[in-house]
């Protein structure tokens, strides 16, 4: 079959034995470009034992080498991150500008692991007790797999491999079967910066592959990210499996704009967070929450921002690729519809745009609804496509209050020119990441990212230093040496003196 996308095994390309597969498209022709590998689960355990049998050397190569082998990696992707972008947007559709961003981002968690060596110093405890000394190390959990989205098909792996290869660990990573191909491209770049063979593997599929992953006994943990309902089905079936698991979920992200804010940013900021990778970003805003009477002017500044914009294929000169399939773009055109029918004004609609790409490519414009109240399914559902919708109190508190009731806690944003606003604002949000005037803040490398409530499963966050303890285990070390006078028989508890 002509462009089929298999699994990764043993830097090269696993057939499987599965046969069955799904079409992969490009969004913006609506052409089928390939078909993707669907594993069985025999499939899924042959690259699970490929991953187990190299972990026993990975884990005992000295950090020095494993380090060589991550600033190789480094180069050889920050050299070439053209053609990994290229790949994206063939497959998911955003523009290759904002797929150059997610390289970059993916990118930084790469070089931060790099810096291993000192992130897995453990602490050193001379004479805790008589001539008795106490340490602790971190050391690997074994094969870890990653279970990745469509909409960052290389940042999200990026969030955990690069650290789990750094910690010693061997990786299945089991990517969307929307956008397959990065996860290839990415395992070829391993194999070209030396990584040993079996250290990192993909596995291409769907349920069936990821509920082998979340029960094999040879999988120690599990880092998935996609939607809430399967981020907790995934949370549930693999803790209950005895592993260690991190589940983000899906987001609602509201922006709060205060009456003293900035108008101007706060509506470049609306259209940027908004419609930037047409709304498939998990820290896309989806809820602008004008407060007093600034609301008109908000609106109408965010209206004339939206209809400048350029919509189409991701590879020309556009502002906003389309949604990556068609289910989806019907989906998310029918809560506009819905939000519509319940009473929204549709102030920029989306869905009469004329976007410069393929007759048959999935398009959906930037759309922007004003008067959305909290009962509308276009404000309660995560909708992950470009739909702004603007909602209107009169307090901070109101503000705050939509925030806090709301189930998902994956980012927010607050604009103003208020200090003190703005550091109650950080105080009392219920949210695992705040921007204040900053409408996408995506934490650094260094710093963790998750949300909070129904936005992550689990109580480990992606990277930083959560992300080295997630994949290592603790251990502490009590040790005397040179102490001939051992103390003889004593069967009380061990105390220091
Ligand atoms: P999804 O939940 O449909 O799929 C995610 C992964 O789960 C994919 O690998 C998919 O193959 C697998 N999967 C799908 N259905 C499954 C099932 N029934 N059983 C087992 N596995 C299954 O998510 P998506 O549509 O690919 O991605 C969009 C979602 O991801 C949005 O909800 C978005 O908010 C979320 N997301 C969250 C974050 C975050 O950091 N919190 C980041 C990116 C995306």
């Amino acid at each position: 079959m002509s462009n089929t996308i298999f699994h990764w095994v043993d830097n090269g390309i696993f057939e499987g034995t599965s046969g069955a597969t799904a079409p992969v498209t490009n969004p913006a022709t609506g052409q089928v470009t390939g078909q993707v590998a669907l594993a069985s689960v025999e499939d899924a355990r042959a690259v699970i034992d490929d991953a187990a049998a190299a972990f026993p050397e990975w884990r005992d190569t000295s950090l020095a080498k494993r380090t060589q082998v991550l600033f190789n990696f480094r180069e050889l992707l920050n050299a070439r991150k053209g053609e990994l972008a290229e790949i994206i947007t063939s497959e998911h559709g955003k523009v290759v500008s904002d797929a150059l961003g997610e390289v970059s981002r993916g990118l930084e968690v790469v070089e931060f692991a790099c810096g291993i060596p000192h992130l897995l110093k453990g602490g050193f405890t001379e004479n805790a007790s008589t001539k008795v000394d106490v340490y602790s190390i971190r050391q690997p959990l074994g094969p870890v797999a990653i279970i990745s989205p469509f909409n960052f098909p290389a940042m999200v792996p990026m969030w955990f491999f690069p650290i789990a290869i750094a910690t010693g660990n061997t990786v299945v990573l089991k990517p969307s079967e929307k956008d397959p191909s990065a996860s290839l491209w990415l395992a070829q770049l391993w194999a070209e910066a030396g990584l040993p063979d079996g250290v990192f593997n993909v596995l291409q599929g769907d349920k069936t592959a990821v509920d082998e992953l979340l029960t094999n006994p040879k999988i120690k943990s599990v880092s998935f990210v996609g939607s809430t309902p399967i981020a907790q089905y995934v949370y549930a079936t693999g803790t209950a499996a005895g592993k260690r698991v991190q589940a983000l979920g899906g987001a609602k992200n509201h922006a709060v704009i205060l009456p003293d804010a900035d108008l101007d940013l706060a509506a470049d900021a609306m259209v940027n967070a908004g419609f930037g990778s047409a709304g498939e970003r998990c820290m896309a805003i989806s809820a602008a929450v004008a407060v007093g009477p600034i609301a008109d002017d908000l609106v109408a500044k965010i209206a004339e921002r939206t209809t400048g914009l350029k919509i189409g294929d991701g590879t020309k000169d556009s502002d906003m690729g389309p949604l990556v399939t068609k289910a989806h773009r019907d989906k998310v055109a029918s809560y506009i519809d819905a939000g519509e029918n319940d009473g929204a004004k549709v102030v920029v609609d989306g869905r009469t745009v004329q976007a410069d790409g393929g007759a048959e490519g999935f398009w959906l414009g930037p759309t922007l609804l004003d008067n959305v109240t909290p009962d509308m399914s276009v404000y309660t559902d995560e909708i992950f496509g470009p739909v702004l919708s603007v909602l209107r109190v009169e307090t901070y508190d109101q503000a705050l209050e939509l925030i806090n009731t709301n189930p998902y806690g994956n980012g927010t944003a607050i604009f103003t020119n208020d200090g003190g606003a703005a550091r109650r604002f950080q105080n009392e949000v219920e949210v695992g990441m705040v921007g204040i005037n900053v409408p996408i803040p995506v934490p650094m490398a260094y710093y963790s990212f998750g949300g909070w409530k129904a936005s992550l499963f689990g109580d480990s966050h992606a990277h930083g230093t959560e992300g080295v303890n997630f994949f290592t285990r603790a251990k502490a070390i009590t040790s005397r040496w040179l102490d001939p006078s051992h103390g003889g028989i004593n069967l009380g508890f061990p105390q220091n003196g």
